[in-house]
């Protein structure tokens, strides 16, 4: 009963660089259907645990499992495929691109290379059926994040707050039953921000399932039902955002005692 609502469990996740124990036997589960923070101090072992949940890294030990099914040591794009999806920051590359473009990188298939072909000026193709309604599916997702204005604007101009809206809008076009957002708040203003956290809650509300590392305290509590908090690698605790507020070995973790 218990593992079905779980969307996501790690167990006794280890990960070593040379004689740094980055992660340390963290284990915890993200119940399907919430939003859930991950926090603790500089050092504490966020990054690591995301890039093992995502396929980035390989733990040394431990287990992922995803929707029930054992995925450690999948690739990152085979994690896509199951629904867990993470965002980056745009990485550079994909400036000199259009907002559109980037959004067409999204599918990454035959379907995608030829749809992405009728957007390329010079090259004219018949649309398939199927091609409109992905097309129409980006423009939605550009309406939904109100970034369809920027459409055609090098994706190098947007502003932080602007690329991390295109970051998730990205991801959705992915059909994700999970997402792992990396800082979504960082470099955003705060006009953007609510929007953001609007649609994060939106998209909640329909079933989709959000861990969310985040520097910003009031972003994690006053939007997680869970907070987990990592201390050296391991979890130091993990509740509400009241229960992780009154904890005495947080205040001290994050006082460095
Ligand atoms: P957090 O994201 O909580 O700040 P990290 O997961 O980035 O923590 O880092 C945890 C520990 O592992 C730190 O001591 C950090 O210096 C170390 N670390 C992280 N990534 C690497 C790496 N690629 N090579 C060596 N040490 C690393
Ligand atoms: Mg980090």
């Amino acid at each position: 009963e218990r593992a079905e609502a779980d969307m996501l469990r790690v167990s006794n996740l280890e990960k070593r660089f040379g004689g740094i124990v980055a992660v340390d036997g963290a284990s915890f589960e993200i119940e399907r259907g919430t939003i859930t923070g991950l926090i603790g101090p500089n050092g504490a072992g966020k990054s690591t645990v995301f890039n093992l949940i995502t396929g980035v890294y390989n733990p040394d030990a431990g287990r992922v499992i995803f929707e029930g099914e054992d995925v450690t040591g999948l690739r990152p794009y085979q994690l896509v495929d199951r629904g867990l999806v993470r965002t980056f920051q745009i990485s550079r590359e994909l400036s000199g691109m259009t907002v559109l473009e980037n959004m067409l990188l999204a599918f990454d298939d035959q379907l995608g290379e030829s749809l992405w072909r009728t957007v390329v000026p010079g090259v004219r193709r018949s649309i398939v059926e199927q091609e409109r309604a992905l097309l129409e599916r980006v423009w939605e997702t550009l309406e939904l994040f109100e970034i369809d204005h920027l459409a055609h604007e090098d994706a190098a101009n947007l502003s932080g707050g602007q690329r991390k809206l295109l970051e998730l809008s990205r991801a959705l076009l992915t059909d994700p039953e999970m997402l792992l957002l990396d800082e979504p708040m960082a470099g955003v203003n705060p006009t953007l921000e609510k929007k953001l956290l609007e649609r994060i809650h939106e998209l909640r509300s329909q079933g989709y399932t959000f861990l969310l590392v985040e520097h910003d305290m009031d972003v994690i509590m006053n939007n997680c039902e869970t907070v987990i908090v990592m201390h050296q690698g391991r979890v130091l605790s993990r509740g509400s955002p009241e229960e992780i507020q009154a904890d005495e070995r947080v205040i001290e973790a994050y006082l460095g005692g």
